[in-house]
C-alpha cells in the first residue's frame, strides 16, 4: 500500500463536525461588520517578503522565527502572510484607495507562521481582520472597540474576555523612551534572561512583555513609557478613555502592553481571556499611522485589529455557546423503496426544491429501505419523504414524522410543498 500522507505539523483540516461552528461566527462577524459599514477586502496569501520585514519590522519574532519565507522557481523571495495588516495596506496604496477618502475594511483568512504548534497555536490559523483608514481621532478608536464589545456580547462571551488598553505614544516620543530603556536595561544585561539580551538592540520594548522572573524584576523600575508620552499622544489616549468611558466600557490602562509588531503607535488594546489556558488573547490590534508612508504611501492615520478564529470557535466551544440549531443539516431525507427510484425519484424533489429554496432534503442514494429509514432517524430530520414505485406513478410522496407521533400521510407533489412550508425547521 502507499504510504499515506498527513497533513503538515500545525496546520489543521477542518472537518464538517467542525464547519457549522465557524461559519455561525462568521456570520456574526460578516453581520457585525454590515452594520458599522465596512466592506470586505481579500488578499493574496503569498506577498513578497519585503513587504512583512519592513512593515512589521525586521527584528519581530514574527518576521525573526515565524516568518514561512522561501524563493520562487524565478528567485524571487515571497512569504506566505503572517498577518493581514500588511497586506491590505500595500494593496490600499497600489490602487490608490487612501487618497483623499477614508476607508473601512475587513478581511478574513489563512496566516502562517512557523510556532510551536498547542491549542489555541497552530502554524496556519485564521484571523478576522478589521482595519479603518484616514481618520486620526480617537473616535475611530472607539468604534473599533464598541463594535468588538457588542459582538462580544452577541456570542455570550462578554462576560468572559477583558479589554486592556495602553498608548505607545507617536515614534518620536516612542524613540526617546526606548533610547531611556535600553540605557537602564543595559546596566543588567547580563541578569536579562536570552531572549530579552537578544531584543535589547533589536526590539527592547518587548522585554516588557518579558515572563522571566529576573527580567520582570528588573523591568519593574525600569523607566515608564507614560512619562515620555507626547502631549498629543496622550490627549488622544484620554479622550479614547472618555468616550470608552462614556459608554459603559470597561478596561484595564496596561502600561506594559506592547504588543509584538513594530508598526503600531499611540492606542494599542488586546482582548484577553481566561478560559483558554495559556493562549489567552483572542483579538489584538492598535493605531499604525506610520506604516502607509513606510510602506510608499502617503501618510495616512490608520488603526486596526485582528482577531484568531480558532480561539473564539475554541471559546464558544469551551463555554458551550454555539447554538445547537446550526448543526441541523438536514429538515427532510428522502427514503426510496425500489431499485432506482431515488434516481427516478430526482425530477419531482426538484419541483420540491423550487417550491421550498430554504429546506434542506437530503437524498439516500443507494441502501434498502430498512437501512435508509435507520439513516433518516439518525440524520437529525423532522420528516421522512417516502417513495415508492407507486408513489412514483401517481406523482405522490408519503410523509413521515420522524421527531414527533403521527400518521404517515400520502400526498402530491403540490400538497407536500404546502405542508412543508407550514413547517418550522
Ligand atoms: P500571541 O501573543 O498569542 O502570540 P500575537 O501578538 O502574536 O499573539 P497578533 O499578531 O496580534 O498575535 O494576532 C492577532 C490574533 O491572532 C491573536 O490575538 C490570536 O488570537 C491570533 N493568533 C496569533 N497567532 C496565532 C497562532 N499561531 N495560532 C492561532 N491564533 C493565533
Ligand atoms: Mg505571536
Amino acid at each position: 500500500m502507499a504510504k499515506q500522507l498527513q497533513a503538515i505539523r500545525g496546520m489543521n483540516d477542518l472537518l464538517p463536525e467542525q464547519s457549522p461552528a465557524w461559519q455561525y461566527l462568521e456570520s456574526k462577524l460578516r453581520h457585525s461588520m454590515a452594520a458599522y459599514s465596512y466592506r470586505e477586502v481579500r488578499m493574496p496569501i503569498v506577498e513578497p517578503s519585503p513587504l512583512f520585514s519592513r512593515g512589521i519590522g525586521a527584528g519581530t519574532d514574527i518576521v525573526e522565527k515565524e516568518m514561512y519565507a522561501f524563493e520562487d522557481r524565478n528567485g524571487e523571495g515571497l512569504a506566505l502572510r503572517p498577518e493581514g495588516t500588511a497586506g491590505i495596506v500595500r494593496a490600499g496604496i497600489q490602487h490608490g484607495l487612501f487618497y483623499n477618502q477614508t476607508q473601512r475594511l475587513w478581511t478574513m483568512g489563512p496566516m502562517f507562521r512557523y510556532e510551536r504548534p498547542q491549542k489555541g497555536r497552530y502554524r496556519q490559523f485564521h484571523q478576522f481582520s478589521v482595519e479603518a483608514f484616514g481618520m486620526a481621532g480617537p473616535d475611530i478608536d472607539a468604534e473599533l472597540i464598541l463594535l468588538t464589545a457588542r459582538l462580544w456580547k452577541e456570542l455570550g462571551i462578554d462576560k468572559h474576555v477583558r479589554l486592556e488598553l495602553n498608548t505607545l505614544g507617536t515614534l518620536e516620543a516612542r524613540t526617546a523612551y526606548r533610547a531611556a530603556l535600553v540605557e537602564y536595561l543595559s546596566q543588567y544585561e547580563s541578569e536579562l534572561d536570552e531572549d530579552s539580551q537578544r531584543r535589547l538592540s533589536i526590539n527592547p520594548l518587548r522585554i516588557l512583555d518579558s515572563k522571566d522572573k529576573r527580567t520582570q524584576e528588573i523591568v519593574a523600575d525600569a523607566p515608564v513609557m507614560s512619562d515620555y508620552m507626547d502631549q498629543e499622544s496622550a490627549e488622544h489616549f484620554q479622550q479614547l478613555r472618555d468616550i470608552l468611558d462614556a459608554a459603559g466600557i470597561e478596561y484595564v490602562v496596561n502600561p506594559t502592553l506592547v504588543r509584538g509588531l513594530d508598526y503600531y503607535s499611540k492606542t494599542v488594546f488586546e482582548w484577553i481571556t481566561d478560559s483558554l489556558g495559556a493562549q489567552g488573547t483572542v483579538c489584538g490590534g492598535g493605531r499604525y499611522d506610520a506604516l502607509v508612508e513606510m510602506l510608499g504611501g502617503k501618510p495616512t492615520p490608520a488603526i486596526g485589529f485582528a482577531m484568531g478564529i480558532e480561539r473564539l470557535v475554541l471559546m464558544l466551544e469551551t463555554l458551550e455557546l454555539v447554538p445547537e440549531s446550526v448543526n441541523k443539516t438536514v429538515d427532510v431525507a428522502v427514503v426510496t423503496r425500489g431499485e432506482g427510484v431515488s434516481g427516478k425519484a430526482m425530477p419531482m424533489l426538484e419541483e420540491i426544491r423550487t417550491g421550498l429554496p430554504e429546506l434542506k432534503m437530503l437524498v439516500n442514494c443507494g441502501g434498502g429501505f430498512k437501512g435508509q429509514m435507520k439513516r433518516a432517524f439518525s440524520s437529525g430530520a423532522d420528516f421522512a419523504l417516502i417513495i415508492g414505485e407507486d408513489e412514483l406513478t401517481a406523482r405522490q410522496v408519503s410523509i413521515k414524522p420522524l421527531t414527533t407521533e403521527g400518521e404517515q400521510v400520502t400526498m402530491s407533489v403540490a400538497e407536500a410543498i404546502s405542508f412543508l412550508a407550514k413547517q418550522s425547521f
